[in-house]
C-alpha cells in the first residue's frame, strides 16, 4: 500500500508527503481504509508503530469538509498523560497543515482561561486527558453532543492510571452515532469489556 492509494484528502497527502513518509506502517494500511469508512476501529498497537497518524489522518480527512461550531467540538482524541495529549496535537499540526482545522489541548497544569477562549470560538478537535475533558464538562463550557469522532489512545495505560470509570463516563456524554477509533496496547479484560460496550462492529487491526 501506499499512502496515495489510502483516499485521504489530498492536503492530507500533501503534508504526510512533506513530512517525509514514504509507506504507510502496517498499523495505518489496516486501520486508515476501515476507518474512512466510517467504522468503528480497535487497534492493538504499541506505540512507535505509527499509530497517531493511523487515526488522525482519517480524522482530518474526515472532518475537512465541515465547520466547527462554538463549544461543541466535532471531535475527541483522550490520551492517557499531558505529554501524550501534546504529542497528538503537534502531530495534529503537522497533518492537518494546510486545511483550516482547529484544535486545542485541554491538559492539567495550564489555566483554564485559554482553553476556555478557544472552546467558546469552536474547535473542530479537542485533545486531551480524562480528568481536564471532565473538569471542563462539570463547569459547564462544553457540549460532548456533537462529537463525530471519538479516539481513545494507550487504553491500557488509562487502566493502569485507574481511568476507565472517566473513559466511561465520556463515552456516554457522546452521541451513540459518533464513530470510534480505540487503540491499546494489549486486551486485558476490563478492556475487552468497554470495547464491548463501547465499539460497533469495530474493525480489528493487530499489529
Ligand atoms: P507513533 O507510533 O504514532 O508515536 O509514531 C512514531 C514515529 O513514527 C513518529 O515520529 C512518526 O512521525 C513516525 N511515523 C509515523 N508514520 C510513519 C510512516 N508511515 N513513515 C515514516 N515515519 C512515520
Amino acid at each position: 500500500t501506499k499512502f496515495s492509494d489510502l483516499k485521504l484528502d489530498p492536503k492530507v497527502l500533501k503534508a504526510v508527503t512533506a513530512a517525509g513518509y514514504d509507506t504507510p506502517t502496517p498499523i495505518q494500511a489496516g486501520a486508515i481504509p476501515p476507518a474512512l469508512e466510517g467504522r468503528d476501529v480497535l487497534g492493538i498497537a504499541q506505540t512507535g508503530t505509527g499509530k497517531t497518524a493511523s487515526f488522525t489522518l482519517p480524522m482530518i480527512t474526515l472532518l475537512s469538509k465541515g465547520r466547527a461550531r462554538a463549544r461543541m467540538p466535532r471531535s475527541l482524541v483522550l490520551a492517557p498523560t499531558r505529554e501524550l495529549a501534546a504529542q497528538v496535537a503537534e502531530n495534529f499540526d503537522i497533518y492537518a497543515k494546510g486545511t483550516r482545522l482547529t484544535k486545542a489541548l485541554l491538559i492539567g497544569g495550564v489555566s483554564f482561561k485559554e482553553q476556555d477562549m478557544l472552546i467558546d470560538r469552536g474547535v473542530d478537535v479537542l485533545i486531551a486527558t480524562p480528568g481536564r475533558l471532565l473538569d471542563h464538562f462539570e463547569r459547564g463550557k462544553l457540549l460532548l453532543t456533537g462529537v463525530q469522532i471519538m479516539v481513545v489512545d494507550e487504553a491500557d495505560r488509562m487502566l493502569d492510571m485507574g481511568f476507565i470509570p472517566d473513559i466511561e463516563r465520556i463515552f456516554s456524554l457522546t452521541p451513540f452515532t459518533r464513530q470510534t477509533l480505540f487503540f491499546s496496547a494489549t486486551m486485558a479484560p476490563e478492556i475487552k469489556r468497554i470495547t464491548n460496550t463501547f465499539l460497533s462492529a469495530p474493525a480489528k487491526v493487530e499489529v
